[in-house]
């Protein structure tokens, strides 16, 4: 069937999950509780932002007209605190002090900086000219009561937090977290609780897809091992698929008892691709059975956990109610000549070193880790990124720019 390129396999990932995700289901919690949950609902400014002209120095609020020349004599008819306003006019040569954070009072339309005047008894002598507007924040200007501030889709980080809390939200609608099967194949897997036998594998598949899908926000499901044997894997198989995802791992690759594909062929499924050009996790299975989306990761621990990064976790962003779902690269420098033979996109295990403080004087430079084939977990827990070699690639030269993907 179809071997597609990283790109493309990505791309039809999205655009399948995009239009063929079931109806998202918006559930209530409170704000403290919505934290990288996804918004169900757009949300409006309930007032004013800032609701009055804001001060934005402590000083003196005054008409930018009587001070075009200086020094200049206002007298001084009031104080107006943050949270207290001054509740009269300031009028011709009248000013008022004024506190950060304060309402500018009626009548004034800048406020001059307390280090450019001297006061003595009710007179303020101000030796610097203001433009009118200058330290003052308009009422309104950030934002309009009713306008949209937060569109539904969007994933609540801190700053969410606080334009939540600024619009007075103590609850907030946010998407049900999608719900995610974890299903490891293999006769030769064990149990943590089991001492493996001298040819067997301890199951650290489904511990590490549990990890990523609670970090990206779903609920793992883990269904427990299923045996390299038709009968149980489409029992098993079949309860993974009233999930919104399944995430098998094991038993795509061309042996005798790789049955993954076989078996999900009987629940009439839709494959949309079944293999990606890159390295490590070139056997990547992705398709669509009984309105549950699936994918079939290879089962050598660093397939399962760069391809579960690259696809599985963008689609989980997206079964979340995110409207897209990006992969963030960064630059950065080789920190020696590479060769290797092309035809993959590769996403190697390498670290990340330098002064990131700085890019342009000292960029981040990458290294390669030393790995042993995409078994070696050891070799992904001394790295801290995947460093990108494009598919045609058979050198890269040291201080050449690379793409790393951080994990
Ligand atoms: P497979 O893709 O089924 O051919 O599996 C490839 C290799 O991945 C196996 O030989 C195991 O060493 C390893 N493997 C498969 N499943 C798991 C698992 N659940 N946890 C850890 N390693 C696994
Ligand atoms: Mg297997």
């Amino acid at each position: 069937m179809a071997i597609l390129k990283f790109q493309h396999a990505r791309e039809t990932v999205i655009e399948q999950v995009q239009s063929g995700r079931r109806a998202l289901t918006p559930e209530a919690v409170s704000l403290s509780e919505s934290l990288e949950r996804v918004l169900a609902e757009p949300v409006h400014a309930d007032r004013d932002f800032p609701p009055f002209p804001r001060a934005t120095r402590d000083g003196f609020a005054v008409r930018a007209a009587d001070v075009g020349r200086v020094p200049a004599s206002l007298r001084r008819i009031g104080e107006a605190r943050a949270g207290v306003a001054f509740s009269g006019t300031v009028g011709a040569r009248e000013c008022v002090e004024i506190m950060t954070g304060a309402a500018v009072p009626a009548g004034a339309d800048a406020v001059v900086m307390v280090e450019y005047t001297a006061e003595r008894d009710e007179w303020v002598e101000v030796k610097q000219s203001v433009a009118a507007g200058q330290n003052v924040v308009p009422q309104g200007s950030e934002s309009r009561r009713d306008n949209l501030l937060l569109s539904a889709g969007r994933r609540i980080g801190y700053a969410e937090i606080a334009m939540l809390a600024a619009v007075g939200r103590q609850t907030v609608s946010v998407y049900r977290k999608p719900r995610v099967a974890i299903l490891p194949t293999g006769d030769e897997v064990v149990e943590l609780a089991v001492t493996p036998g001298p040819y067997q594998i301890r199951n650290s598949n489904s511990c590490s897809l549990q990890a990523q899908v609670a970090s990206v926000q779903a609920v793992p499901l883990p269904l427990g091992i299923a045996p390299d044997r038709e009968d149980r894997l489409r029992e098993m198989i079949a309860e993974g698929l009233r999930a919104d995802l399944l995430l098998l791992s094991g038993g795509v690759s061309m042996g005798k008892f790789d049955l993954v594909e076989k078996v999900l062929a009987d629940f009439q499924a839709e494959f949309f691709f079944d293999g990606v050009a890159i390295q490590p996790g070139r056997p990547l299975v992705f398709g669509r059975a009984q309105g549950a989306f699936f994918f079939g990761l290879p089962g050598n621990p660093l397939s399962t956990m760069v391809t579960f990064e690259l696809f599985a976790r963008p689609a989980i962003a997206l079964l979340s109610g995110e409207p897209d779902a990006p992969l963030l690269f960064l630059r950065a420098r080789l920190a020696k000549d590479l060769r290797r033979k092309p035809g993959l996109t590769a996403f190697l295990p390498a670290l990340l070193e330098g002064n990131h403080d700085d890019p342009v004087v000292s960029p981040p430079i990458v290294s390669p880790v030393e790995w042993k084939g995409s078994g070696d977990i050891a070799s992904l827990t001394r790295a801290n990124c995947f460093l990108v070699v494009p598919e045609a690639a058979e050198e890269l030269r040291e201080g050449e720019w690379v793409s790393v993907l951080p994990r």
